[in-house]
C-alpha cells in the first residue's frame, strides 16, 4: 500500500521566525502527535532562505523539508540558481520541479524539469515533479496528451540509472492553484490513473503501483476528504492551506483516516 504524502509549497512565503513559529504550533497539534505510527509522510517545500530553521525546527520529527527548484549542473556560472548538490549538502530531502509557476513564470521546459529530475536523482534527492494542463488546455480535451507530453519529454532527460530512483509526481491542473477552484475527485482520479498508465509504460506496471501521485490545486480541509478516498490519488501538493497550522493539521486527520 501506498503511504499518504502531505507536501506543503510555501512558494515565496515565511520569513525565518515564521517558519520557527509555525512547526512549533504544528508540532503541538493533536493529529501531528499521531504520524509517527502512521501512513501519513509529511513534506514542506520551503525557501531557501528557510532551509536551516526548517531542517532544525524539524529535526527528529520525521518531515521532509524541500526545495522548490534546483539547477541541473553540478556547479558553475549560473548566478542565482542553487544545484541538487547544494541542496543535499545542506540536509534537504529533495525538490519540487517543473511547478506551474516555475513554467509559467520562468519559462521552465519540460526537458530542463527532466535535467532537473536526473540530477536530483543523482545527488540521491526526491524529484516532485510537476505537470498539469491550463484551463484553455482542458477545454480543448488536451489535457491528457499534455500531460503524457511533459511526462515523456522530461523522463527523456533521465538516465536508465536515474529512473531507477524513487520520484513522486503532483498533477496539479493549473486552472485549479490558488483559485479556489478544484478539480472534481472523478476529474482528479482519471488523469491519477492516466499518469499510472503513462509511467507504466515506460517503467513497468509493479514499479509505476509504488509510484505516489500527488493532487494539487486548491486542496483543504473541506474537499481533501473526497479527493484523498480516490485509488490513484497519494496525497497532496498542497499551497494555501499549508502556510496555516489549522488547515494542515485538518489536512493531517484526514490523510490519517485512510
Ligand atoms: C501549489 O502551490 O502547488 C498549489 C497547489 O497551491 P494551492 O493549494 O494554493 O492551490
Amino acid at each position: 500500500m501506498r503511504k499518504k504524502l502531505l507536501a506543503g509549497n510555501w512558494k515565496m512565503h515565511k520569513l525565518r521566525g515564521d517558519t520557527k513559529s509555525f512547526f512549533e504550533s504544528l508540532f503541538q497539534s493533536s493529529p501531528f502527535s499521531k504520524i509517527s505510527s502512521s501512513n501519513v509522510e509529511i513534506a514542506f517545500g520551503v525557501p531557501a532562505t528557510s532551509f536551516e530553521t526548517a531542517l532544525l525546527a524539524t529535526q527528529n520529527k520525521g518531515v521532509k523539508i524541500l526545495a522548490q527548484n534546483c539547477h541541473w549542473e553540478t556547479q558553475g556560472a549560473f548566478t542565482g540558481e542553487l544545484s541538487t548538490a547544494m541542496l543535499q549538502d545542506i540536509g534537504l530531502f529533495g525538490s519540487i520541479i517543473g511547478h506551474s509557476e516555475r513554467r509559467q513564470y520562468f519559462a521552465e521546459t519540460n526537458a530542463n524539469v527532466g535535467k532537473k529530475w536526473n540530477a536530483l536523482a543523482n545527488s540521491g534527492l526526491l524529484p516532485v515533479v510537476c505537470v498539469g494542463e491550463t484551463k484553455s488546455e482542458r477545454e480543448q480535451n488536451q489535457t491528457t496528451s499534455v500531460v503524457r507530453q511533459q511526462i515523456d519529454e522530461a523522463l527523456s532527460q533521465v538516465t536508465e540509472e536515474a529512473r531507477k530512483r524513487d520520484f513522486v509526481v503532483a498533477y496539479e491542473p493549473v486552472w485549479a492553484i490558488g483559485t479556489g477552484l478544484t478539480a472534481t475527485p472523478a476529474m482528479a482520479q482519471e488523469v491519477h490513473a492516466f499518469i499510472r498508465e503513462e509511467l507504466a509504460k515506460t517503467l513497468g506496471k509493479e514499479r509505476a503501483e509504488k509510484i505516489k501521485i500527488l493532487y494539487g490545486g486548491s486542496l483543504n480541509p473541506a474537499n481533501a476528504k473526497e479527493l484523498l478516498s480516490q485509488p490513484d490519488i497519494d496525497g497532496g501538493l498542497i499551497g494555501g492551506a499549508s502556510r496555516k497550522v489549522d488547515d494542515f493539521s485538518k489536512l493531517i486527520e484526514i490523510a490519517l483516516s485512510f
